[in-house]
């Protein structure tokens, strides 16, 4: 029987079992991944981006995990040499409609409590010469990594801690009990106290698997990129973003120097007809079904309909896509650029056509689902695994590997705790 179950081996999972061990030492807990490797969707296919915390609305939950995450995650890197780096980056308005929403954005900055400058077009280019804007924002405490290797050092620490680490195992089936949950996997049964689903992409399914119903459907939103070809790196010297779109979480095609000093240009945002689907053909009956059938969908189509189709435009045209950097750097040509992989976004999206704008953790009696956790889930990583624990803390105090019976069940009914602001 462990005393702790995690489903998914993403970094959001990883740093929660990282926090349970530090929370329960004495606990016992396990990670199952149905994947060969830890971290291998999100987190493995993201831009690597240690973000400060400036888009998100002052007093979510992002905003505050986000800024706290940039400092916990520098100094996880700094204790355990990972390397990453603190370049800073500009954020460029490029007409003159832009401007009142780049202000916006320095206002939220300053609520966010952050360092955040305005900045003339001259002293953009003393940043990165090769950008033409109106104006800018530079943000000193943005900056980069590579979450694979920050969820690997997360794995090291909870085998050191004691905990148990499973890959290959796909968690099908949740039996529970009122003291217990019996977790049915390809790799047989594993009993558990108590069962946290971070499933990412499936969180919504496994969340259903637990009896939770998140009230919000998973829609896969897949990011497409280039590379800058290595000749042309050094038209980006740091990370570049355009104004975005207030109205959605992601925050349009950029530039992003990463870790290992390639540049990437993207990510886009275009529905994918498959929860996993890394590829434009990419297809699976029953997760398209689930899209096109969930009204939810088609309420938030109807209200962006114009953005949807120029998102599916600029994935089947290279020239859409290259005009859309050429806003930012107008030297930059369709030759310079080369297709590296892409990731898919687990984002949440509710029945009346809203996404879910904030992180989202529902729980009950012995479990807690993370429903919505997309951008800056990574950078905040430690502050969502630190909350997790505290929601189990605080509403169950449970007294791990002893023979006696567990006190959780003070919540006798689905409670909906939710991390949403
Ligand atoms: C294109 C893109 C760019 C991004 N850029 C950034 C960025 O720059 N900075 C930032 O902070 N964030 C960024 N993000 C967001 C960030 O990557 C995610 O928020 C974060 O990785 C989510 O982590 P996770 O552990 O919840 O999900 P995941 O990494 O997807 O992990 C979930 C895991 O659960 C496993 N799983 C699912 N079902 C089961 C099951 N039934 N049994 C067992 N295992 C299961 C999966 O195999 C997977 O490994 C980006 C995301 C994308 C897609």
């Amino acid at each position: 029987m462990y005393d702790f179950v995690i489903i998914g081996g993403g970094i959001v999972g990883l740093s929660t079992a990282m926090a349970l061990g530090q929370t329960y030492p004495r606990g016992k807990i396990a990670v199952l991944e149905k994947e060969s490797q830890w971290a291998f969707h999100q987190t493995g296919h993201n831009s690597g981006v240690i973000h400060s915390g400036i888009y998100y609305k002052p007093g979510g939950f992002k905003a505050r995990f986000c800024r706290e995450g940039n400092r916990s995650m520098v100094a996880f890197c700094q204790e355990h040499n990972i390397d990453y780096d603190i370049c800073g980056k500009v954020i460029v308005a490029v007409e003159e409609s832009e401007l009142p929403l780049l202000e916006n954005l320095y206002q939220r900055g300053l609520k966010n409590g952050l360092k955040v400058s305005k900045i003339s077009a001259a002293e953009v280019k003393e940043i990165e010469p090769h950008v033409r804007c109106l104006a800018g924002l530079h943000v000193p405490s943005t900056g980069i990594v590579n979450y694979q290797q920050v969820s690997q050092k997360y794995a090291d620490l909870i085998r050191l801690q004691g905990g148990d680490l499973y890959l290959n195992t796909k968690v099908v089936k949740i039996i529970s009990t009122s003291n217990s949950n019996l977790l049915e996997t390809t790799q047989g049964e594993f009993a558990t106290r108590f069962v946290i689903n971070c499933a990412g992409l499936y969180s919504d399914r496994v969340a259903k698997l637990g009896k939770v119903k998140p009230h919000a459907k998973i829609v896969p939103f897949r990011g497409e990129y280039y590379e800058l070809k290595p000749e042309k790196r050094h038209l980006v010297k740091t990370l570049i973003y355009p104004v975005p779109n207030p109205e959605f979480p992601f925050l349009g095609v950029h530039f992003t120097r990463m870790i290992d000093g390639s540049v990437h240009a993207g990510p886009n945002a275009v529905l994918s007809f498959k929860r996993e689907g890394y590829q434009k053909t990419d297809f699976e009956l029953r997760d398209f079904a689930e899209v096109m059938t969930y009204p939810g969908f088609w309420r938030l189509a109807a209200k962006h309909a114009d953005e949807g189709i120029q998102e599916i435009i600029r994935s089947f045209s290279k020239a859409a896509f290259v005009r859309s950097l050429q806003r930012l750097i107008p030297e930059v040509q369709a030759e310079d650029l080369l297709p590296t992989p892409a990731g898919v976004r687990a984002q949440a999206l509710m029945n009346n056509g809203k996404l879910v704008d904030d992180f989202l953790i529902l729980s009950n009696k012995n479990s807690v689902h993370v429903c919505n956790a997309p951008s800056p889930a990574a950078t905040s990583s430690l502050e969502i695994g630190k909350a997790i624990v505290e929601q189990i803390v605080d509403r169950a105090p449970i007294e791990v590997s002893t023979t006696q019976e567990t006190e959780a069940a003070e919540c006798a009914k689905t409670t909906e705790t939710s991390l949403s602001s």
